[in-house]
């Protein structure tokens, strides 16, 4: 199983797509806006408290400037400045220019030329290097710019401002004023700092009250995404699955991982006799119903099985278990069983049945439209044939594959493909096997094991039925001789259809194979179901007439699910009565079905009926039988049909745990199949 659906009903988790983490998202989102904002406004502000630092180191220089120009003479500028002349200016830069955060300043001349530099500077006699930034001081704008200048030996940063100057005789020349650049930086640094701390405090708080509400915001948004994302994909009424949600689920299921073809079942389910309830008890009382069922079928669906209801009183189950038939009509007889439990509506006990068709992926379709439409297409059958349905390409009338399908099962009794399986048939009294039912199978080449289901009813449409039955009844007599052989005295029970029934060859062919095996006819008895005895009585009748004047017993099968009295049928030649598994399984629920059996027990045993029941699945399915007073038990609890190899160690099992208790209302019986 690929895993990922959600089982049952389907919760919101199940739509693999939750609306994103919006709260996180924002958070995060947020954060990084304001942090990039207060980013640049950081930078920004760096950059402000510089420019300011400069502004003042920019005025200091031209307030210098204005300091010392009444004092300096023309001749200054001309140079070279006598050692005496230079102390005087000396004194004058102490006194007027430097202070703690001047490095040096200096005297240039108009081309440049540095005639005079306070005390530690060795730039005499050089050249301004910045011939931009002089000219623009020439001109009368007081320009700065960032140097590395050498200080007692080691290179510092400084802020060189260039101030303008014009002496008595019109001379010009530029004062030069290098600041030690650390003091300003710092103190831009500095501002920067509390300013950040203050903005981020602000902005920290900002986000805090921010972040809760819009938790609160996208929690409720998601909230809401999720109940809308439900609504779209459940059904409101019931609260399975919808459509789409099982049409979804089922595609994804097809998407098999690469190489390996999907393999799964679809069930199509519909109740019977639901428009009766609706009309007769009215609307809220119908989907009462509906919700009673939905809630059963969502109970009885494990975890990796889909359930859903399509619309109406259609429900859908995917199963990726069920990948061969037996195993999807035990799915399917576990569904029909939760649906027939009888309920209580508006004080009604009611039975409702469920019509179940099934359709299995690769073999009837690889795409959700096909699977749909043919478990539908098997849904009606079974609602004619009264069990759930496998679809074959018999059932669909109108498909060009029902005689390739045709084609394939006659090729396949040709080749031996059909392979027969045998139940046991238990002595209710002492667990002796008495006898064994022969059901057949088809082990195709593709589909792997079919059950009888799949191909009946193209084996009936296509006219191998004949073929079939000669099949099944040489394979069991066969292995009834072999048993006979092996010293196990047991009978054999074969199924016949309507056609075995219409084609008067078949007592001979009957009377020839006994002969053939060497198996006496009393050994044998012929299952045939009450609608087959019912349909032409007449022709019918005389046809089983010769086959009980041969010395063969004739078992009425499938007793109770058709219309017909015992009355009815006593004029018939049958000995044994099988009594329907659907009145078995309701035993335990229902009292009245239980009387039902017990009474038809009873009145078939007055009419020298031998009486088996079907479908004897639990202890207490076999206590209740034993107490009725049947015959012989036939069902899964007892045995499951296995190969005619299997069935001695089956007939040891059942009597080496045989408990004799019929006063004991269960019976401690080990399973044996
Ligand atoms: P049936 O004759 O009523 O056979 C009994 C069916 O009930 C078998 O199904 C058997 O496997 C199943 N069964 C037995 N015990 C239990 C139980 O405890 N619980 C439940 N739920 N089911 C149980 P299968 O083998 O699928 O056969 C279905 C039907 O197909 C048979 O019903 C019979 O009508 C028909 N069939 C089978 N083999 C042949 C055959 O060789 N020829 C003809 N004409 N029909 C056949
Ligand atoms: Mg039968
Ligand atoms: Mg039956």
């Amino acid at each position: 199983m690929r895993g990922t659906h959600q089982a049952k009903a389907g919760g919101a988790a199940s739509l693999g797509q939750r609306p994103p983490r919006l709260d996180f998202r924002v958070a995060l989102f947020s954060a990084l806006t304001l942090g990039l904002g207060a980013a640049t406004l950081l930078v920004f502000i760096r950059h402000f408290e510089r420019n300011r630092a400069e502004e003042t180191a920019t005025l200091h220089a031209s307030a210098a400037a204005q300091a010392v120009v009444d004092r300096l003479q023309p001749s200054d500028l001309e140079g070279p400045i006598s050692a005496e002349r230079r102390r005087e200016l000396d004194r004058l830069f102490d006194a007027r220019v430097l202070d703690d955060v001047t490095l040096t300043s200096a005297i240039a001349r108009s081309d440049g030329r540095v005639v005079y530099a306070t005390r530690g500077s060795d730039v005499v006699g050089t050249v301004l290097t910045s011939r931009e930034l002089l000219g623009r001081a020439l001109a009368g704008t007081v320009s700065s710019e960032l140097v590395t200048t050498p200080v007692d030996g080691s290179e510092r940063k400084a802020f060189r401002a260039y101030a303008p100057f014009r002496l008595a005789d019109d001379s010009t020349g530029v004062l030069v004023v290098d600041k030690d650049y650390g003091p300003i930086a710092a103190a831009a640094r500095r501002a920067t700092i509390t300013v950040a701390v203050v903005l981020e405090l602000v902005l920290l708080s900002l986000w805090l009250c921010l972040f809760p509400i819009m938790r609160s915001v996208t929690r409720r948004m998601n909230r809401q995404l999720d109940t809308i994302a439900h609504q779209a994909l459940h059904d409101d009424l019931t609260g399975l699955a919808n459509r789409t949600q099982f049409g979804k689920q089922l595609d994804e299921a097809l998407e098999a991982e690469a190489g390996t073809p999907p393999r799964l079942a679809v069930f199509f389910i519909d109740l019977e006799r639901f428009k009766e309830v609706n009309d007769a008890l009215g609307h809220d009382y119908g989907n009462e119903l509906l919700t009673v069922v939905a809630a059963r079928l969502a109970d009885v669906v494990t975890d990796d099985e889909v359930v859903a209801r399509l619309g109406g009183d259609e429900f859908g189950v995917l199963s990726e278990r069920a990948i061969e038939e037996v195993s999807a009509l035990a799915v399917a007889e576990r569904l029909r069983t939760a649906i027939a439990l009888p309920c209580e509506i508006a004080g009604v006990s009611l039975e409702v049945q469920g019509s179940i068709g099934i359709a299995m992926a690769p073999e009837h379709g690889t795409t959700r439209d096909e699977l749909l439409r043919r478990a539908d297409i098997a849904m009606y059958a079974a609602k004619r044939g009264g069990a759930p349905q496998v679809f074959s390409h018999g059932l669909d009338d109108n498909s060009p594959l029902r005689l390739a399908m045709t084609g394939e099962l006659r090729r396949g009794i040709e080749s031996r493909e059909l392979v027969v399986e045998y139940q046991p048939q238990v002595d209710l009294r002492d667990g002796t096997v008495r006898g064994a039912e022969a059901l057949v199978r088809w082990r195709h080449p593709r589909r792997g094991l079919l059950g009888p289901e799949a191909f009946l009813g193209a084996a009936e449409q296509g006219g191998l039925m004949r073929n079939l039955t000669r099949y099944v009844v040489e394979e069991s007599l066969g292995q009834l001789r072999a048993w006979r052989s092996a010293g196990l005295d047991i009978d054999l029970a074969v199924n016949v259809s309507a056609r075995d029934l219409a084609d008067a060859r078949f007592p001979d062919e009957v009377a020839r194979a006994l002969a053939d095996h060497g198996v006496d006819p009393s050994w044998l008895e012929l299952e045939v179901t009450e609608s087959v005895l019912l349909s032409d009585r007449l022709r019918t009748s005389r046809m089983l007439e010769r086959l009980v004047e041969q010395g063969v017993r004739i078992a009425i099968d499938d007793f109770g699910v058709g219309y017909s009295s015992l009355g009815q049928l006593k004029t018939l030649p049958a000995k044994v009565l099988k009594i329907d598994r659907s009145f078995v399984s309701s035993m335990e629920s229902d009292r009245s079905d239980e009387a039902i059996v017990s009474s038809t027990i009873e009145l078939a045993h007055r009419l020298s009926l031998h009486v088996i029941a079907e479908g004897v699945e639990t202890p207490a399915h076999l206590a209740r039988l034993r107490t009725a007073g049947c015959d012989i038990g036939q069902g899964h609890f007892l045995g499951r049909p296995v190969p005619g190899d299997q069935i001695v160690s089956t007939a040891h099992a059942l009597r080496s745990s045989w408990v004799p208790a019929p006063e004991a209302d269960v019976v401690p019986l080990r399973r044996t199949g």
